[in-house]
């Protein structure tokens, strides 16, 4: 079993013991120049509820249920303690942790399963059936938007999570078709590992990488740091394995096949509402031995967007490419400033850009390759580098490319400071054509501080360009508001729905990479329209007839 949840956060991000490491001259500094922005003076949050003072009622089932599971995943493979109830009832998504930090879970799961084998996940889904329990499949857990809520439909008995991370095995390399394939509940550091082994990588690195498993990725279409050089996980599956309740489904290993629809397409971002998938077939690529990445500053944000899009459209090979707007790159280098140092480069080099009319407004744009050889990727970056020149950048060097490396996975520990200091953080994302793109952002980031101003009082919101295509682009926003206590998940939901209103008003998807869950469902029909929400209902119901897969989720 690759994840070892007690050695991580039950109601936060990441492992015990880990943390942003800010000095308390750090925290002060931010506190003061984040209350300064918001206008008000930061009140700490209070302090969030020990697990252990969590009283759960006991399990609903049982003993002959709990025996039948027994017989399938053994004794230590059913678990109904406190623990395992309350780490398998959410995700990670900013209600979620307002409803962990206050014990106030609501939904909660009768028992949390391990099957040992693709049998027993079959085996799980025959008792659950007959006991008319739902069942949540529980990858790392790190969704965003209540995918793994521990939630019944009326009429069903209670709630199984049935946690994949048992399934952690290898189980094949093809090394001349290069392909791997794994058991789905094994988590991105383990996944990885054994491909560097051999010399290949998947080239999957959501920021999650370290916390979330293969079955999660496929399950909500998940997408990584490096998608320009490699593609989203639907890029990356060539066939899998999927227990539903009407049996096992497998999809054909081949490169390509013009036998009707795709039925990989189908399942990858099924949500766990179709059935359990078991195993994945990846395509791989040779591990880079070099990165190179590098910065640039654009004197406004629809500047760097337009420079971003010429990069792509000219088909240069990068594997990182990334543009923020004005308030992210202002926050970017608020956050990394250490007012303890007497020497901050960044400050001085942002200093001597201002002087050169890269003032405020300004946008830096992040680009990188990764390649076999140093030249290869000295190449392409250099590449890079001539069309944003050309396109009105200056050249930062390597430095805002090395900071965002040594960071990539450690922003999210952030989340959690600035809720210990009384702020909410919540992320949304969409893709939209470029023709919309700037449109988009602008409409966004207006409704955004229009919302957190009507329900909160003061917000900050911001957004960066994080995923490109020859069509079209990726926009992810961040918002800061203050809780206010007795009624944050109120605050949340309007602030949501507002924006997600304004994402698909202005011509977005419901969502690019974090999925649907229970957050987006109730606007699948506005991006679906009528029939199409018809023909996914009737995919539904032919593997999962009874309704028991992840009810309220995704349809
Ligand atoms: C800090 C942070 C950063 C993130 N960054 C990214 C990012 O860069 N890119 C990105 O795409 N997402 C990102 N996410 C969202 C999340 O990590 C992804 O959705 C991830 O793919 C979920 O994987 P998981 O194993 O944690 O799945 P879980 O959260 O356990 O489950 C997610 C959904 O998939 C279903 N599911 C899980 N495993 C299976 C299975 N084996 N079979 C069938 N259904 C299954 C669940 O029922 C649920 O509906 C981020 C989340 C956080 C908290």
């Amino acid at each position: 079993m690759t994840i070892a949840r007690d050695k991580l956060r039950w109601n936060g991000w990441g492992r015990l013991g880990e943390s942003v490491g800010f000095s308390r001259v750090r925290e002060s500094y931010l506190r003061e120049q984040l209350g300064h922005r918001l206008g008000l003076r930061l009140a700490p949050a209070a302090m969030p509820v020990a697990l252990e003072s969590i009283r759960l009622p006991p399990t609903k089932l049982g003993q002959s249920t709990l025996c039948a599971l027994r017989a399938v995943c053994g004794e230590g493979g059913v678990r109904t303690s406190a623990f395992e109830r309350i780490t398998h009832a959410l995700g990670k998504s900013l209600p979620d942790l307002l409803r962990l930090r206050r014990g106030e879970i609501g939904a909660l799961p009768e028992v949390v399963v391990y099957p040992p084998d693709e049998n027993g996940v079959a085996a799980v889904l025959r008792i659950a059936r007959e006991g008319q329990l739902a069942v949540v499949t529980f990858g790392g857990g790190t969704s965003v938007v209540g995918g793994v809520e521990a939630r019944a439909a009326p009429g069903q008995s209670g709630v199984l999570v049935l946690d994949t991370t048992r399934l952690d095995a290898l189980i094949a390399i093809d090394p001349s078709s290069a392909t791997a394939t794994f058991q789905a509940g094994i988590d991105g550091p383990a996944l990885e590992a054994e491909l560097v082994a051999r010399g290949r990588t998947l080239g999957h690195f959501p920021q999650s990488f370290e916390h979330s498993t293969l079955g999660g990725w496929i399950a909500t279409r998940s997408s990584g740091q490096f998608s320009n050089a490699y593609g989203g996980i639907e890029e990356l599956v060539v066939s899998m394995r999927v227990i539903t309740p009407e049996g096992a489904l497998r999809t054909v290993s081949v490169p390509r096949s013009a036998a009707g629809p795709d039925l990989n397409a189908l399942l990858v971002g099924s949500e766990g509402t179709l059935g359990v998938i078991v195993e994945a077939t990846l395509r791989t690529s040779p591990l880079p031995l070099v990165h190179d990445e590098r910065g640039m500053l654009f004197r406004s944000f629809p500047e760097s967007l337009a420079a971003v899009r010429e990069v792509v459209q000219h088909g240069i090979p990068l594997s990182l490419l990334r543009a923020s707007d004005a308030t992210e790159t202002e926050l970017a280098q608020l956050l990394r400033r250490d007012p303890g140092r007497r020497f901050d480069l960044g400050a001085l080099a942002l200093r001597a850009a201002s002087r050169a009319g890269y003032g405020p407004g300004r946008s830096v744009v992040l680009y990188g390759a990764e390649e076999m050889t140093r030249k290869a990727a000295g190449q392409h970056a250099a590449g890079a580098r001539r069309c944003l020149r050309a396109a009105g950048g200056l050249p930062l060097g390597r430095a805002p490319g090395r900071a965002w490396r040594r960071d990539r996975f450690r922003t999210p520990y952030l989340r959690d400071w600035l809720l210990d200091q009384g702020l909410a953080v919540d992320t949304l994302e969409t893709a939209a054509p470029w023709s919309r793109v700037e449109r988009l952002h602008s409409g966004v980031i207006r409704a955004l501080q229009d919302a957190m101003e009507a329900h909160a009082g003061a917000g900050i919101a911001m957004g960066h360009l994080s995923h490109s295509y020859r069509d079209g682009a990726c926009l992810y926003f961040t918002i800061l508001f203050p809780i206010d206590p007795a009624r944050d998940l109120l605050q949340w939901s309007e602030i949501k729905r507002e924006a997600t209103d304004a994402i698909l008003g202005e011509g977005g998807t419901l969502s690019h990479h974090h999925g649907v869950g229970s957050d987006h469902s109730s606007w699948m029909p506005v991006e679906k329209g009528a029939l199409g929400m018809r023909a996914l209902h009737a995919m539904k119901d032919a593997l999962d007839p009874s309704g028991m897969m992840n009810p309220g989720k995704l349809l």
